[in-house]
Order: structure tokens, then sequence, then C-alpha cells
């Protein structure tokens, strides 16, 4: 085995738009089986669009409140919220709830902006009305939002699928490999992308702190996992992962934690990285 060979193969990566951290990288990536992917800012662009407001209650104000609350935001959801908003109200303790919101005081009053799991969490009953709301969203991700106490209305948003998703999953396919789709999203969001893209398998309603989990039972079973993620909230998955890689645009935490670097943003450099891999140590035995 020379060391002077993963040299090269980690040089002929970054040719590619692959930045391999270490030439180890190439070993692990190898042994790679299974290639976790997460939905938002990975397999869709993550620049997202406020495409409608509804209310609960009546409310008018659905939609200022909730982009007081994410004008500090960073998250896509909360950028394109705050975006769709032309005067916002000041906000007092913005609190960022990493992978189900954020919230704040608007005008007095505590807004909370996000997933039905954060508004249980919250202990803020979800009316009927919002949950159907929820479910008839098809592919397009909702959040609700929350004001004193009530579930006062909800936001649907569009994320576009990156042009290179459907070809790239169809690659990994071909190299024998099992994809899986894992967000934070809810179900219908998750199926509606997942057939999308061809995967082969969805685990949505992820906490942050379950996306370590799912990586981890999927270790259990002895698969060999390699998790690609953007975010912010995704460092410790791609940390838990046999190897971890991030996209380009993604988190400076998601790059920290992970092995390997998409520079080039194309999803096509996953499967890239791993004929790279196969082919850099066929040459060393
Ligand atoms: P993904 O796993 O698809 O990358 P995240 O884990 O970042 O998504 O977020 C999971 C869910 O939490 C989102 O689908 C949304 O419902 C909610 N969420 C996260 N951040 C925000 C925010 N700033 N504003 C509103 N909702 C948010
Ligand atoms: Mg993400």
């Amino acid at each position: 085995a020379t060391p002077t060979a993963l040299m090269v193969g980690v040089a002929r990566a970054a040719q590619l738009g692959i930045l391999v951290k270490g030439p180890e990288v190439l070993e692990a990536t190898r042994a790679v089986d299974t290639v976790v992917l997460d939905k938002t800012g990975t397999v869709t662009t993550g620049r997202m669009e406020v495409t409608g407001t509804t209310s609960f209650t009546g409310a008018r104000d659905v939609l200022r409140w909730a982009g007081a609350v994410e004008a500090a935001s960073e998250h896509p959801i909360g950028v394109a919220i705050a975006a769709a908003c032309d005067d916002p109200p000041p906000v007092t303790g913005f609190e960022a709830l990493i992978g189900a919101g954020a919230r704040g005081e608007v005008g007095g009053a505590p807004v909370a902006v996000g997933s039905a799991e954060l508004m249980a969490r919250l202990d803020l009953p979800v009316p009927a009305s919002a949950t159907a709301w929820l479910s008839g969203l098809g592919a397009a991700t909702g959040v609700l939002v929350a004001r004193d106490g009530e579930v006062v209305g909800g936001i649907a948003l569009r994320d576009t699928v990156r042009p290179s998703a459907r070809d790239a999953v169809a690659r990994l396919h071909s190299l024998g490999l099992r994809t899986v789709l894992l967000t934070g999203d809810h179900e219908v969001a998750a199926h509606a992308v997942g057939a999308e893209i061809g995967v082969g398998e969805v685990i949505a309603n992820v906490r942050p702190a379950d996306k370590v989990a799912a990586v981890e039972r999927l270790r259990a079973q002895g698969r060999h996992v390699a998790m690609v993620g953007d975010g912010i909230n995704d460092g410790p998955a791609l940390a838990a992962a046999d190897l971890g890689m991030a996209v380009a645009h993604g988190s400076d935490i998601a790059a920290q934690a992970a092995d390997v670097v998409l520079v080039r943003d194309d999803l096509g450099a996953i499967a890239d990285t791993v004929v790279l891999a196969g082919r850099t140590l066929a040459t060393i035995r």
C-alpha cells in the first residue's frame, strides 16, 4: 500500500471538485454501501420561497409575526419567511430552535414558528385544521405559527430539488449502493421529494438528535454509511457516519464535521468520490 497512490487519489479528487480531508478517508469511502441524504439544502437547493399563508383563527398578521421572528434566522425556511415580509415589527429574545423552528417576542407576545413537532414540544395544541392543512401540502413544506400560546396560522414554502439529484441517486444505485432520504420535514413532503429523486428509502420527521440515531441504527445493522448534509444540524450525524460528506454552500459546521467536502455544486460528486476511492485502492493492491 503506497501513501503516494493515496495522495494521488486525494489530488485527483480535488481536480473533480471534491475536497478529501486525508488519505485515510478514501479507505473509509471504499467500504460505504449506504448513502444517507439530508433533504433540505442537500437534495434540494435550500433556497425556499413562500407560496402562501393561512390562518386558523382569523388572525391576519401571521406572516408579519413570523417574519419578525425569522428576521435574524439563518435557516432557509427562516430566510424565505423574512424575505416575504415587507415591514416586520421588531423582535426581542430571538432563539433558533435547531431542526425545529425559531421563537422570539413580538409586540410583547411570544411567537414561535416551526414544525407541528415543535408546537407539541412547546405544549401548544395543534388544531385539527392545522394538521389537515399540513397534510394537504404535498411536496411543499409547511410551518406553523403560534402567538401567545395559540397556533394561529401556517406558512407554505416551496423548495426546488437540485437538478443533479435524480441522476446522482441513479448512479449510486448502479454502483450497488443503497440510498436513504433523511429529513426533519413531514412525511408527505419527504415522500414527494423521495419519489421525485428515486431514493430507496425515506425517513421523515427526524429531529437533529435523531439523525445521529438513524445513522447509528444503520451502522448497527452492519451497514457502512456515508451521510451527506449541509446544515448546522447535520454536524453530529456527519460525525457519526463512517463517512461524512458536506455539500457545497453548506454551513461551516457541516464542512468542519465532514470527511469530504463536495466543493463542486453537483450531487454527482458523491458517486465520483466512491468510484475514485475504489480506483485508488485498486491501484494500491
Ligand atoms: P432538514 O432535516 O430537511 O434539513 P431541518 O432539520 O433543518 O430540515 O428542519 C426540520 C424542520 O424544522 C423543518 O422542516 C421546519 O418544519 C422546522 N424548522 C427548522 N428551522 C426553522 C425555522 N427557522 N423556521 C421555521 N421552521 C423551522
Ligand atoms: Mg439540511
